[in-house]
């Protein structure tokens, strides 16, 4: 059977004309046809069209990559190549990521929807900064020597787990890749992983890449349903660990299969609301600014898009009138153009999810201040969405949209304002703009949040890249773990503890 290629031009003008690349599943450092030769239509969402035809995952597949994985495990990885050399390599990638930036985020803004200039300067180099970061981690994550008394020798060590799986989502598609292989691949183990099936190609792209860099069976990457490679994975008796970006639905249903199958461990980063609290001594074009950028970059598809805008009622209006000359001026359109900010929803799909949820803001009785409708008449584009007027109890104040809708309401005082910024289900993240920083301690301590940004919304910020070393994840149903920093070897990482007799013989 053959293996599925994407051919994909490019815009007139554009640095990258054209690229051909093998996108079948990748085993074993090579690319194959899945079972009986099935195929995935992917596509454009700025125009709708499809661009590719990739290969499709069945559970067979996933064997094939967990044995793969295994006999690397078992031969040439873990334990078997020293943390120094895992090093090495993982900055060696990052080096090729960054050598292939234009490919990557061509890719990106075909595939995705996202920006050109966004997918170079944000995701393909903080993806490369992820794996050199973790390369630097690869020969640091060690264990102790822990004090017991004096007939032994008390030491632990951190191994790797083995075989792990991953599952990743289309909102961040080659940045995701990097924060599911950065620290598993540093700390020894051997990945099973599957891409999203509406935007797999960058990551098929990175494969080539991956193959020059790492053994054999190290990385295996397939594409294909949630329901049959996902499942396979997150219920598979030799895959020892599964972590997951995605849907808070589909993370319950990893955690069952896990728990039904071997009781793997499971990290989950979910989705969230997460509220962006405006005081009345903040700095106001500050607020606005960072509150604009927190919503509606990547089309407002980020988990921790500060998607509740809650503003001091003195300073309401005053706020709500910059917040909408700002939005206004958002350039949505084509990601090939220069000064495009917004890009389309990523699917038809997700593009009818969010615009489910626009008409029940306004059957609920919300108000749509701005926005509110689809965006030119090809692709998947939708307005930036201002509603206000909005209760507590409605759906768009409570549901995760993962559009560019953000729902602005007033509060009165700080009481006020924990009690309804933490009624969610959700705690991924939370920001907080006053120049009186002492309160924005207080308000961060008492947020239920696993982030929370004071006069920033700095995770995403563009050109100064993502904060690799911090933490990420979230309280409540938004998640369990926590990605990127040092915390996130631990995901990766089985302690043992060894006792070493130094001095008694035995007294029996
Ligand atoms: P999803 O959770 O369905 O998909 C994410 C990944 O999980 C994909 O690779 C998908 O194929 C896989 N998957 C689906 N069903 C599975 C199953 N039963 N077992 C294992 N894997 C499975 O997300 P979606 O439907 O693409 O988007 C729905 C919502 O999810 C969005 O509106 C948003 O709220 C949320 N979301 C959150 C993030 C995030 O970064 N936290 C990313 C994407 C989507």
């Amino acid at each position: 059977m053959s293996v599925p290629q994407a051919s994909l031009t490019f815009p007139e003008g554009h640095s990258v004309k054209s690229l051909d690349f093998p996108v079948g599943l990748f085993i074993n450092n090579e690319f194959v046809a899945g079972e009986g030769g099935k195929t995935i239509e992917v596509k454009a969402p700025s125009t709708g069209k499809t661009i590719a035809h990739v290969a499709e995952g069945s559970a067979n597949d996933v064997d094939r990559a967990v044995e793969a994985a295994q006999k690397a495990y078992d031969t040439v990885w873990g334990e078997r190549c020293p943390g120094h050399q895992r090093g090495k390599l993982l900055m060696k990638l990052a080096d090729l990521f960054d050598e292939h930036n234009q490919q990557l985020a061509s890719i990106e803004a075909l595939d995705n929807g996202k920006a050109y200039s966004i997918a170079s300067g944000f995701d393909v180099s903080s993806a490369a900064a992820c794996l050199r970061y973790y390369g630097g981690w690869a020969d640091k994550e060690h264990g102790k020597v822990v004090e017991v008394d004096d007939s032994k020798l008390a030491i632990t060590k951190h191994e790797p787990i083995g075989v792990v799986g991953q599952i990743i989502p289309w909102n961040f598609p080659l940045l995701m890749f990097a924060w599911k292989l950065g620290p598993a691949l540093a700390t020894g183990n051997c990945i099973v992983m599957k891409t999203a099936e509406t935007t797999p190609l960058s990551a098929f792209y990175a494969c080539q890449l991956i193959a020059k860099v790492f053994p054999p069976g190290v990385v295996n990457i397939l594409t294909g349903y949630g329901n049959v490679v996902g499942a396979a994975i997150s219920s598979h008796m030799k895959i020892l660990k599964v972590a997951f970006t995605g849907s808070t639905l589909v993370g319950r249903q990893i955690m069952k299969a896990a728990s039904q199958s071997n009781l793997k461990p499971v990290t989950l980063e979910l989705g969230g609301k997460s509220p962006n609290v405006i005081f009345d001594d903040a700095d106001i074009e500050q607020a606005v600014s960072w509150g604009a950028f927190g919503l509606y970059f990547n089309a407002g598809q980020c988990c921790c898009a500060g998607s509740r805008i809650f503003v001091q009622e003195t300073i309401y209006d005053e706020f709500l009138e910059k917040l909408t000359a700002k939005v206004k001026s958002i350039k949505v359109g084509d990601p090939f153009a220069a000064d495009s900010f917004q890009g389309p929803a990523t699917s038809q799909l997700q593009f009818d999810r969010i615009s489910a949820h626009i008409q029940s803001g306004k059957d609920e009785g919300a108000t749509v201040h701005l926005g509110g409708n689809r965006h030119g008449t090809e692709g998947y584009f939708i307005e930036p969405t201002i509603f206000t007027d909005v209760q507590p109890t409605m759906k768009i104040a409570q549901e995760e949209i993962f559009g560019p809708v953000v729902v602005v309401q007033k509060f009165k005082d700080e009481e006020d304002l924990i009690a309804r910024a933490n009624d969610t289900v959700y705690g991924l993240a939370a920001a907080v703009f006053s120049r009186d920083i002492s309160r924005c301690l207080r308000i961060a301590n008492k947020l239920q949040a696993g982030t929370v940004w004071i006069n920033n919304w700095k995770l995403l910020s563009l050109h100064n890249q993502l904060n690799t070393q911090m933490p990420f994840g979230g309280f409540k149903q938004s998640g369990i773990g926590r990605e990127l920093g040092e915390y996130a070897l631990k995901n990766y990482t089985a302690v043992k503890a060894i006792h070493i007799n130094i001095s008694q013989p035995n007294p029996l």
